[in-house]
C-alpha cells in the first residue's frame, strides 16, 4: 500500500532551457556566470580605466566615491541593465527581519519635451528613503525621527534580478537611521570587517610582516534544508505561517537507516538544483557542492567561500532564488532550523578564515617555522575571541528556530566549545608544558610539526560533528549557525570577538617589540600565556553527552539552552563593551537589537501557538469525533448482532485521547491570553515573558502536541485531515 494520500498529484520533472551560445551549442557555466552582475568586466566596457581602478579598490578595501564618479556608473550601471531588460532598480538591504528588503523604482523620467526617457542618477544610486518607521527599531527611534536612510554598498557588485515577467536592478545596500544607527545587518559586518582588518594588520607587523596592508575575511557558507511537495505544503498552514510543522506524528520509517545521505538524489529534485544553480551562477554565485543530507527530503549545497559582506548576500541570494525556482518544480524549499520534530534539523555552517592582501590564509599552519608562528599566533587570537566572549556569539545564533538544535542533541550542543583535533591538541599542549623552552623558535617549529597539521586536520572532520566551533585544517567551522539565518549577524560577532582577541595578544606583542618586530621566541612566550588562558574553551569530546554538560559547568563556561536566557547577556554591559569598543554597535544599539529579538523570539512562539490550537480544533478534533462517530455506529450494531470487533476499545482510547487533547488545547489558549492580552508584551517586559514563554508556556504547546499526535495517530488514512509526515517525507520520485 502507498503511504502517499489518494489525491497526490505527481508533478512532472521539469525540463530547463539552458543557456546556449551565439551558434546553439550548450554554454559552458564560465559562458554564462556573472552575466547578471555589473562586475569588473562589465564595467570595463562602459567605465574609464581610472573609473573602473577607483570602484574596485573600493570595492575590496573600502573608501569614499565622489558624487561625479557616482554619475558615470549610475549611467554606465543603467545603461548596462536596460540592456539587458531591467525596467526598475531597488535598493537592496537587510532590516532585522532576518528576510531581506526592497523598494523598486522605475528608470521611467521625462525630458523637458515631455517625453519618457529612462534616467538613473548618481544621487539615486547612492541613497534613497524607505519609510523605516515599518522596520522593527526595538523602540531606538520615536516614529517622528524614524526616518531610516538606505545606502549603495559599493564592496557588494549590483546584479539583476529575473523573474518570469521582468528584470530588476538590484543595489546591495546598507539601512542607517538619520542619525548614522544602523538599522540593518550588514552595516555591523562591514564594521567588523574594518577592525578585524586593523588588528590584524597591525599583528602582521609585530611578527615582522611589514609589507601587509589589509586583511580580509572569508567565508564559505554550506546550506542545508528540507525540500517538499508544494501540494502538502499547501495544505499545512503551519508550515505557511511557521516555517515548521508544529503537529504531526512521526512515520515508521526515520532516518534510522541512515540510507538517505550522499545518496542519490532525486530526479525532480536534482532537476529543480539544476535550475537555481542556472539562476545563482547567473548572479556570480560560486555554487560547489551539493549533496543529500541524513534526513529524508534534506539536502545541502555549499558554494565556494568568499570575502564576507559578499558571502552573505550571496547566501541571502542563495535562500532566494531557490524559494522561487522550487515552486516551478512543484516544490517548497524549507529554511527552518527544525521543519519537522523527531527528524534531523537544518544549520548553516560558517567556514571563517582570515587572508592577508596577497591572498595568504592566516590560518593555514604553513611550511617553514615562520608561517607555522604566523598561523599559531591567529589561532591563539581566535582562541582568545572565542574564549572572552563565547557568551555573546551564542547570543548571535539564539533564535526561535535554532532552540531545536542547539542542546536539542543533535547538531552542536549550546555550549559553545572549539575543536581542534588531536595533532593540533598535542602541539597547544606541548607548547603550554613548558617543555620546548630553551629552544630557538625554528627548532620548536620543527620538532613539533606544526606544517603537517593540515593534512591531519582533514581527517578530523568526522570526530568534530558535535563541536560548535572546529578547525579543519586552515579554516574554523563555526557549525551552530541556524540555517535560516542571516550569515551577517554570527559573522559579525565572531570578527569583532577576533578582532578584541587579537588586540590583546598585540598589547602583550608590544610589550616585547623591539623596532616594532617581535622575535620569534617572544612570540612563543606569549603565546603559551594565551593557551593558558584559553584552555577552558578547547574540547574534544562528545559535545552530546552529560559528561561534557557537568565538565563545562566545572569549566565555568555557560550553557544557555533557549533563545531568552542567551539573549540575557545583550543586556550586560561589560559582556557587551567590546563591541562598543569596536564601534560595531553604541550601547543604545545593543538594547534595541536585544528588544527586537525578544519580541521576535515570542510573536514566532505566539504564531506557533495560534496556528497549534487552531489546526488542533478545526481539524484534528473534528476528524477525531467524526471517526468516534464511526466507532460509535460499528460498536452499536455489533453489540446488536453480537459481534466481536474490538472496535469499543479503540473508540474508549480515542475517546480518553481527544478529552486529554480538549485539555491540553483549554490550558494553552489560556496561557496565551495572558500573554498577549497584559501588559506583558510593552517593552519593558518583554525578558520576562520572554523567560515565562520559553520555561513554561512552550512547554504546554509540546504536550498539546503529543496529545494531538497521540490522535493523529489513530485516526485512519482517509479521515486524516491534514498532509502526513509520511506523505510529506517519502514522496518524491
Ligand atoms: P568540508 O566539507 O571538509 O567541511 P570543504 O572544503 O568542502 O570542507 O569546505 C566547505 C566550505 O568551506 C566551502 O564553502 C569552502 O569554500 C569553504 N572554505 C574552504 N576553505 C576556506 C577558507 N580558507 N576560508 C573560508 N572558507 C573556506
Ligand atoms: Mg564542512
Amino acid at each position: 500500500m502507498s503511504l502517499l494520500s489518494s489525491d497526490t498529484v505527481f508533478h512532472p520533472i521539469r525540463t530547463i532551457d539552458r543557456p546556449r551560445t551565439s551558434d546553439n551549442k550548450l554554454a559552458r557555466v564560465t559562458d554564462y556566470f556573472g552575466s547578471n552582475v555589473f562586475d569588473l568586466r562589465a564595467m570595463r566596457k562602459r567605465l574609464s580605466s581610472q573609473d573602473v581602478e577607483t570602484l574596485d579598490t573600493v570595492m575590496k578595501f573600502g573608501g569614499k566615491i565622489d558624487s561625479n564618479l557616482a554619475s558615470r556608473i549610475a549611467t554606465a550601471v543603467r545603461e548596462w541593465a536596460s540592456e539587458r531588460g531591467a525596467t526598475h532598480y531597488c535598493h537592496w538591504f537587510q532590516p532585522q527581519t532576518g528576510a531581506t528588503a526592497e523598494k523598486h523604482d522605475a528608470f521611467l523620467w521625462f525630458d523637458k519635451s515631455g517625453a519618457p526617457i529612462e534616467r538613473f542618477t548618481g544621487a539615486e544610486l547612492l541613497q534613497s528613503e524607505p519609510d523605516a518607521s515599518s522596520f522593527p527599531s526595538g523602540g531606538l527611534r520615536a516614529t517622528f525621527e524614524a526616518r531610516g536612510y538606505t545606502g549603495w554598498d559599493p564592496s557588494s557588485p549590483m546584479f539583476i534580478m529575473e523573474t518570469e515577467s521582468g528584470k530588476t536592478l538590484y543595489i546591495p545596500s546598507v539601512f542607517i537611521s538619520y542619525h548614522g544607527e544602523a538599522l540593518d545587518y550588514k552595516t555591523p559586518l562591514l564594521r567588523s570587517n574594518a577592525i578585524l582588518n586593523q588588528a590584524a594588520v597591525k599583528t602582521m607587523h609585530l611578527l615582522g610582516e611589514k609589507n601587509v596592508t589589509n586583511v580580509l575575511n572569508n567565508i564559505g557558507a554550506e546550506q542545508e534544508f528540507f525540500v517538499i511537495e508544494k501540494q502538502y505544503y499547501d495544505k499545512r498552514p503551519d508550515l505557511s505561517m511557521t516555517g515548521r510543522t508544529v503537529l504531526g506524528h512521526k512515520p515508521a520509517k526515520g532516518q534510522e537507516l541512515e540510507d538517505h545521505y550522499f545518496g542519490h538524489i532525486p530526479s525532480r529534485v536534482q532537476s529543480f538544483i539544476n535550475e537555481a544553480e542556472l539562476e545563482l551562477y547567473k548572479l556570480a554565485v560560486p555554487l560547489k557542492t551539493r549533496h543529500n543530507e541524513v534526513a529524508p527530503h534534506q539536502f545541502e549545497v555549499a558554494p565556494i567561500f568568499e570575502t564576507s559582506n559578499i558571502a552573505a548576500d550571496h547566501n541571502q541570494l542563495l535562500m532566494k532564488v531557490m524559494k522561487q525556482i522550487a515552486v516551478r518544480h512543484g516544490f517548497v524549499v524549507l529554511f527552518h532550523e527544525k521543519p519537522f520534530a523527531g527528524v534531523n534539523g537544518s544549520g548553516k555552517h560558517l567556514n571563517w578564515s582570515m587572508a592577508d592582501n596577497t591572498g595568504r590564509n592566516l590560518l593555514e599552519p604553513g611550511h617553514t617555522p615562520h608561517e607555522n608562528i604566523v598561523f599559531l599566533t591567529f589561532l591563539c587570537a581566535t582562541l582568545q575571541g572565542i574564549t572572552d566572549h563565547a557568551d555573546v556569539l551564542r547570543a548571535a545564533i539564539a533564535t526561535t528556530g535554532n532552540d531545536h538544535r542547539l542542546g536539542a542533541n543533535e547538531a552542536p550542543p549550546a555550549i559553545i566549545s572549539a575543536f581542534l583535533g588531536d595533532t593540533l591538541e598535542r602541539i597547544l599542549n606541548a607548547l603550554e608544558s613548558g617543555k620546548t623552552e630553551g629552544l630557538s623558535a625554528e627548532r620548536v617549529m620543527l620538532d613539533l610539526g606544526v606544517s603537517h597539521l593540515q593534512e591531519v586536520a582533514k581527517d578530523n572532520t568526522d570526530r568534530n560533528r558535535t563541536s560548535p566551533f572546529a578547525f579543519t585544517g586552515n579554516k574554523f567551522e563555526f557549525r551552530a549557525v541556524g540555517s535560516s539565518s542571516p550569515i551577517n549577524y554570527p559573522a559579525t560577532i565572531l570578527n569583532a570577538a577576533v578582532a578584541s582577541g587579537l588586540k590583546k595578544l598585540n598589547t602583550k606583542l608590544e610589550a616585547k617589540a623591539k623596532n616594532g618586530v617581535v622575535s620569534p621566541e617572544d612570540i612563543i612566550s606569549v603565546l603559551r600565556g594565551v593557551i593558558t588562558e584559553t584552555k577552558k574553551i578547547r574540547f574534544e569530546g562528545n559535545g552530546y553527552s552529560q559528561e561534557w554538560r557537568d565538565e563545562a559547568a566545572r569549566r565555568g563556561l555557560s550553557n544557555f539552552p533557549n533563545t531568552p536566557a542567551a539573549l540575557e547577556v545583550l543586556a550586560d554591559k561589560n559582556k557587551t563593551a567590546f563591541l562598543v569598543e569596536g564601534k560595531i554597535f553604541r550601547s543604545e544599539d545593543i538594547a534595541s537589537r536585544l528588544a527586537i529579538q525578544l519580541e521576535r523570539y515570542l510573536k514566532q512562539r505566539l504564531i506557533e501557538m495560534n496556528c497549534a490550537l487552531e489546526l488542533t480544533e478545526t481539524a484534528i478534533l473534528p476528524a477525531a469525533f467524526d471517526y468516534l462517530k464511526d466507532l460509535m455506529t460499528l460498536v452499536k450494531n455489533s453489540q446488536e448482532l453480537g459481534i466481536e470487533t474490538g472496535a469499543k476499545e479503540v473508540a474508549m482510547l480515542l475517546g480518553k485521547e481527544t478529552t486529554q487533547l480538549s485539555h491540553k488545547i483549554q490550558s494553552l489558549r489560556a496561557a496565551v491570553t495572558k500573554i498577549t492580552s497584559s501588559d506583558a508584551m510593552e517593552h519593558d517586559n518583554l525578558t520576562a515573558t520572554a523567560k515565562l514563554m520559553a520555561n513554561t508556556t512552550y512547554p504546554q504547546l509540546e504536550e498539546l502536541r503529543d496529545a494531538s499526535d497521540r490522535v493523529e495517530a489513530m485516526l485512519p488514512r482517509d479521515k486524516q485531515p491534514l498532509p502526513t509526515y509520511a506523505d510529506m517525507l517519502f514522496g518524491i520520485g
